[in-house]
C-alpha cells in the first residue's frame, strides 16, 4: 500500500510557521490582514470563504470583508479593488471567481495591486511563477502541492515529473514550479498521444484534469508520487479526485488522497501568502 501524502499533516506544519511570522509582525504592531472581495452569493464561494475566515482567525490574521450585490456595476467593482489597493490595513486581496457574466473580469483583476495578489492571479503573480522570482504570489494549489513534495522530503531533483492538465491556474504554474525544483517536466492534456505511457515513465505525477478518476491503474507504475489536484463529485455525490484512487494506491509508492490531500493544504497556502505580504512591506 501507498503512503498517504495527508493535507492536514502539511497544513499543520504551515500553520505553525504562519503563526510564529504573525508574532514577529504583531511585536511591531501590525496587524496581517486578508481583504475578501465578494459579488453575489454563490454557495462555492461562500463555503470557501467560510473556510478561509476560520483558517486566518485561528492563525491570528484579520479578515475585512468587501461585500457586493450580485448586479453590482463594472465601475463600483473597479471602485472597490481601487478601495482595496489604497487601503494600508489590507496585506492581501482574494477576489472570488467567476464573477458575474456582465463584468469585465480581466479589467477586474488588472486593477488589482499584484504586491497584494495572494490569490496569483494578475499577470504579475504570473511573470514571477515562470521567471522563477519572489514578484507577486503564485496561485496556491500548485503551490499547496510543491509544499506537500517537502513536507515529505520527496527531492525533485533530475527527478521526470509529469503534469496532467495544462491551465493557468494549476497545470501550468505546477510545471513551471517543478522546473524550479530541478525536475525534468512534461504537461500532458486532451491532444496528448498515449498518456498511459507518457504518465507511467514519470517519478512524480501531479494530475489536475478535472476529470473523476481519469488517472487509473493502466498509467502508472510501481515507485511514483502521485498528487491528485482534482475535486470531483462521483455518482453516489462523494467528492473524489482525477485519480482512480482505488486501483492506484495498490501500486505506487506514495499518494494524495482526496479529500485531505490538495484541499487541505490551500487555506494555509493562502492565509501564508497574507503575512508574507505583510512581511515584505514591513520587516
Ligand atoms: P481546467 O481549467 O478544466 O483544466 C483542465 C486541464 O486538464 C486542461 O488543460 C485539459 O486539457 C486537461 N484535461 C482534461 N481532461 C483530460 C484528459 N482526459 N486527459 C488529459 N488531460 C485532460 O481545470 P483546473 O482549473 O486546472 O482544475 C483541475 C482540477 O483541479 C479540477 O478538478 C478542479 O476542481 C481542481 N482544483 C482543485 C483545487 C484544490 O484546492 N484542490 C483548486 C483548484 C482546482 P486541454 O487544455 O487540452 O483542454
Amino acid at each position: 500500500m501507498a503512503e498517504r501524502l495527508l493535507g492536514k499533516e502539511v497544513a499543520a506544519a504551515l500553520n505553525e510557521k504562519i503563526k510564529g511570522q504573525v508574532a514577529q509582525l504583531k511585536e511591531k504592531g501590525i496587524n496581517p490582514t486578508l481583504g475578501i472581495v465578494r459579488v453575489g452569493e454563490r454557495p462555492d464561494d461562500l463555503s470557501y470563504e467560510k473556510g478561509a475566515t476560520k483558517r486566518c482567525e485561528t492563525l491570528g490574521v484579520a479578515v475585512k470583508k468587501f461585500l457586493l450585490p450580485a448586479d453590482v456595476t463594472q465601475e463600483e467593482l473597479m471602485a472597490t479593488i481601487k478601495q482595496v489597493n489604497e487601503d494600508d490595513e489590507v496585506n492581501g486581496c482574494l477576489i472570488f471567481r467567476p464573477l458575474p457574466k456582465h463584468l469585465d473580469e480581466g479589467a477586474v483583476i488588472k486593477a488589482l495591486d499584484p504586491a497584494k495578489d495572494v490569490d496569483g492571479i494578475t499577470d504579475g503573480s504570473m511573470v514571477g511563477v515562470f521567471a522563477g522570482k519572489a514578484q507577486g504570489f503564485p496561485p496556491c494549489t500548485p503551490q499547496a502541492c510543491m509544499e506537500i513534495l517537502d513536507h515529505y522530503g520527496i527531492d525533485c531533483t533530475g527527478k521526470k515529473a509529469v503534469v496532467v492538465g495544462r491551465s493557468l491556474v494549476v497545470g501550468k504554474p505546477a510545471a513551471m514550479m517543478l522546473i524550479k525544483k530541478n525536475a525534468t517536466v512534461t504537461i500532458c492534456h486532451t491532444k496528448t498521444v498515449d498518456m498511459p505511457s507518457v504518465v507511467k515513465e514519470a517519478d512524480i505525477v501531479i494530475v489536475a484534469a478535472g476529470r473523476a478518476g481519469v488517472v487509473d491503474d493502466t498509467y502508472v507504475s510501481e515507485g511514483q508520487v502521485v498528487i491528485d489536484v482534482g475535486i470531483n463529485m462521483n455518482a453516489e455525490g462523494k467528492l473524489c479526485g482525477d485519480v482512480a484512487f482505488d486501483k492506484v494506491e495498490p501500486i505506487v509508492k506514495a499518494i494524495t488522497p482526496v479529500p485531505g490531500g490538495v484541499g487541505a493544504v490551500t487555506t494555509s497556502v493562502l492565509v501564508g501568502h497574507v503575512v508574507e505580504a505583510a512581511m515584505r512591506k514591513y520587516m
